[in-house]
């Protein structure tokens, strides 16, 4: 389909090709606007809804009520400004596309589909807006949101594949995820079956691209996968949904609820000490892989904000059950790897604040520790690495020469305002085992740490 057309072309469909459309959608077709317009000069202005919108603004359920809402936009080109600004900037929709069809069951997918091709506009394709790549969005193109089609969750006690779906060999249970719907709402659903799915630890993503069987709509209708079709559902996963076909329902694999013991770790120097905190946290590091090959998973951070820095960690382990001597055991690998390291600083050169909680299943531990929502941002610039176990083991000079180069505040120019190095111990376990059929990048059959840096940068800060 290339780039397309877009709106400054002579070639730009037609009004009454859009009307047309907007007609074949039954009414779903809206021209999109800048969620912040009321906030600048014009016949929109409203400084009431201003100052909502403003208050509201790094919410992502927020962002995610709108057709062009985003959590992360690589450039926003129409953010809620301060009144009192001197000079008011241009208020654009920059990437966002231009209409939307808010889609509600699969013939307005294929309707949109048909139209982008014959009318060679670009198509972009968005759930929540959550896409830190920015492929939801997409300058002057046509988007279909699928966050409408809601056709229900449905429990499957035995996964069967129906006819014409991606290969799977699964034959436990199975969760039908029919349209747009978050992990915050899979998992409240999983849970009333006493089972869980893997999904993000953010509950506002969108739930509905890891798949065991997926529909698709394409240009002449919808149509299920076809199960001799593997490198569709191959590429389906690598290279974004979007790309071949829009997936309007998934069937996505569950498995047991499990008492869950939690452990968060807070380290703060005493003295502010940058350099203390970067050789303790090197040291936690190299624990992961122990951490990790004893079922610990979670995420760490180091935070440096306001002229503080901190360490901190909520890492979970969904222990086999709910014995004192199975608690005992995973607390005891806690503390010996991690926390008795820790014991004979605290007071002296941190403060040290270490805690378990144990909780009867995995619902209960994500409903009951914390939001599980990060906050939406404009200005985040992220840069990630993964990390092997014996990088992790025995080359603790090479994280911490990365930890000292990602927050050191030296040299001439702009500097970041905040910097999170979010430590994510999601490798290890099975994501080591080669499965076929997927495209998942290669390296994580050896990665223990997925380390993301964002660092966040002043509005004026010369890129
Ligand atoms: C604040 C924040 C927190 C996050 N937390 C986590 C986390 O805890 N764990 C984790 O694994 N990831 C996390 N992510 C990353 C997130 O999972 C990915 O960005 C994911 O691709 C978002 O999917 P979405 O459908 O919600 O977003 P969208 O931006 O709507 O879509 C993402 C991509 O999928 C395509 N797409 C969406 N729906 C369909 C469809 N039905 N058919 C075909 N293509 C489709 C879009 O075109 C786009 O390319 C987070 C991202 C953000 C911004």
């Amino acid at each position: 389909m290339g780039q397309g057309r877009t709106p400054i072309d002579d070639c730009w469909p037609s009004p009454s090709k859009w009307n047309a459309l907007n007609t074949s959608v039954d009414g779903q077709l809206t021209y999109n606007q800048p969620i912040a317009k009321h906030c600048y000069p014009g016949s929109g202005y409203d400084a009431h809804l201003c100052q909502d919108i403003s208050k509201e603004w790094t919410e992502s359920p927020f962002q995610e009520l709108y057709p062009i809402g985003y959590t992360y936009p690589t450039v926003d080109t129409c953010p809620p400004i301060n009144a009192s600004v001197a000079a008011y900037p241009l208020c654009e929709l920059g990437n966002a596309p231009v209409y939307t069809i808010s889609a509600t069951k699969a013939d307005d997918v294929a309707a949109g589909i048909r139209f982008a091709r014959e009318n060679n506009v670009r198509l972009v394709i968005k759930n929540t807006g959550h896409d830190i790549v920015g492929r939801s969005q997409g300058y002057g193109s046509l988007m279909i949101w699928i966050k409408y089609i809601r056709d229900g969750l449905d429990y499957q006690e035995k996964y069967t594949p129906s006819d014409g779906s991606c290969q799977s060999n699964l034959t436990g249970s199975a969760i039908a995820v029919g349209g747009g719907y978050i992990w915050e709402e899979v998992y409240a659903f999983a849970a009333k079956h006493g089972r869980i799915v893997v999904g993000g630890d953010d509950k506002t993503v969108g739930s509905i691209k890891v798949a065991a069987t997926a529909q698709q709509a394409t240009p002449s209708a919808w149509q299920q996968t076809k199960s001799s079709n593997t490198k569709l559902c191959l590429h389906r996963v690598k290279c974004g949904g979007g790309t071949f076909g829009v997936v309007v329902s998934a069937t996505i694999k569950a498995h047991h609820t499990h008492p869950v013991l939690s452990h968060t770790l807070q380290l703060i120097p005493l003295n502010g000490s940058l350099t203390q905190l970067l050789n303790t946290t090197t040291g936690i590091m190299s624990r992961y892989p122990i951490l990790s090959d004893e079922v610990f998973a979670g995420y760490a951070s180091v935070l440096r904000a306001d002229g503080q820095v901190l360490y901190e960690h909520t890492f979970i382990n969904m222990i086999e059950s709910n014995s004192s001597a199975t608690i005992e055991r995973a607390k005891n690998v806690i503390n010996q790897q991690v926390v008795n390291n820790l014991v004979r600083l605290n007071t002296t050169t941190f403060d040290v604040k270490s805690n378990f909680q144990y909780f009867s299943s995995f619902q209960e531990y994500f409903l009951g520790s914390g939001s599980h929502q990060a906050e939406a941002a404009s200005t985040p610039i992220r840069t990630s690495r993964f990390f092997d176990k014996k990088s992790l083991l025995f080359q603790q000079k090479n994280p911490l020469s990365m930890l000292q180069t990602l927050f050191s505040q030296e040299g001439p120019g702009v500097h970041a305002t905040t910097s999170v190095l979010e430590l994510c111990l999601v490798g290890g376990g099975q994501v080591l085992q080669p499965a076929p059929h997927t495209s998942v990048h290669p390296a994580w059959r050896r990665t223990y740490l997925l380390a993301d840096q964002v660092d966040f940068w002043p509005e004026n800060a010369d890129f």
